[in-house]
C-alpha cells in the first residue's frame, strides 16, 4: 500500500554518477528499476533530474563564462540525464515522457502541464529536463513548481544519505539525523536540503519534503509506502 498517490521524485545528477562515467548504467538501471516498482505499484510519478554530474551554471561562470549561457548549458546537462532514465525505464518495459522546458521537439516534447497530468493518468513516469527553463534557477526550484503545478503531494529529494543531519556524519560519528524538520528551521541553520528558493517555494505552499537515501534498492518504494526512512520536512 502507497501512503501517496501521486509524487515528483527530484534526482540529482550525481546520483547518476559513479567513479569512472558520469552516467553509470549500472546506477541508472538501479534507479529505473526502483521507479518501475513504484511505478507498478499504481502511484503516478514524475521526474525532475539534475546535471550536476555533467556541468553546473554556477560552476562554469566562475570560470568567467556569461552566466545566463552556463545555465543554458546546465539546464542541456539535464535533458541529456533524463533521455537517459526515460531509456532504461522502457527498456523495463515502462511507458514513460520527457517533456522539456527548452523546446526540442526532435527529443522531447514541450512541457505542458495538462498533458503531463493526463500522462500520469495514464501510468506513464514523467520525466521533466531542463528545469524550469529559465536561467539562475536550480532543478530543485524546478521540482518544486512542477510538483505544485501537478499536484504532487510531496517532493521526494532522493540523495546519498539517509535524510538530513545536523553535522556532516561522514565528518562527525556523532552527527544526528533529524526524522522532521520545519521549512524555517532549514532556512535558518542553512540545511542542506534544497536551495533556498525551492525551501520557500514548498513552504508558501505546504508542499511536503521528503529526504532520503535512494541508492539503497527499494527505498523509493519504502519513501512513498509511508515508511519512516529520511526525514521529513513539513
Ligand atoms: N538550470 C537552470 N535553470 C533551471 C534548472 C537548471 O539554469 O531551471 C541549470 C543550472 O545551470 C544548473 C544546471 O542546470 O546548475 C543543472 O541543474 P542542477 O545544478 O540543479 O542539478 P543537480 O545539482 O540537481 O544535479
Amino acid at each position: 500500500m502507497s501512503a501517496y498517490s501521486r509524487v515528483l521524485l527530484k534526482l540529482s545528477g550525481e546520483t547518476f554518477a559513479d567513479e569512472s562515467a558520469s552516467i553509470s548504467p549500472t546506477i541508472v538501471g538501479d534507479l529505473a528499476d526502483q521507479l518501475v516498482e513504484v511505478s507498478e505499484m499504481g502511484v503516478q510519478i514524475g521526474v525532475v533530474v539534475g546535471g550536476g554530474n555533467i556541468l553546473r551554471g554556477a560552476s562554469m561562470s566562475a570560470t568567467g563564462m556569461d552566466r545566463s549561457s552556463a545555465d543554458h548549458m546546465g539546464m542541456l546537462a539535464t535533458v541529456i540525464n533524463a533521455l537517459a532514465l526515460q531509456d532504461a525505464c522502457e527498456k523495463r518495459g515502462t511507458p514513460t515522457r520527457v517533456q522539456s522546458a527548452v523546446a526540442m521537439q526532435e527529443l522531447a516534447e514541450p512541457y505542458i502541464r495538462r498533458r503531463a497530468i493526463r500522462h500520469l493518468e495514464k501510468g506513464r513516469i514523467v520525466i521533466f529536463g531542463a528545469g524550469l527553463g529559465a536561467p539562475y534557477f536550480s532543478t530543485d526550484t524546478a521540482a518544486a513548481q512542477r510538483a505544485l503545478e501537478i499536484g504532487a503531494e510531496a517532493i521526494f529529494k532522493g540523495t546519498k544519505v539517509d535524510g538530513v543531519y545536523d553535522a556532516d556524519p561522514a565528518l562527525n560519528p556523532d552527527a544526528k539525523r533529524y526524522e522532521r524538520l520545519d521549512y524555517i528551521t532549514v532556512l535558518q541553520d542553512g540545511l542542506k536540503v534544497m536551495d533556498a528558493t525551492a525551501i520557500s517555494l514548498c513552504m508558501d505552499n505546504g508542499l511536503p519534503i521528503v529526504v532520503f537515501d535512494m541508492l539503497t534498492k527499494g527505498n523509493i518504494r519504502r519513501a512513498v509506502s509511508g515508511e519512516p526512512i529520511g526525514t521529513i520536512v513539513s
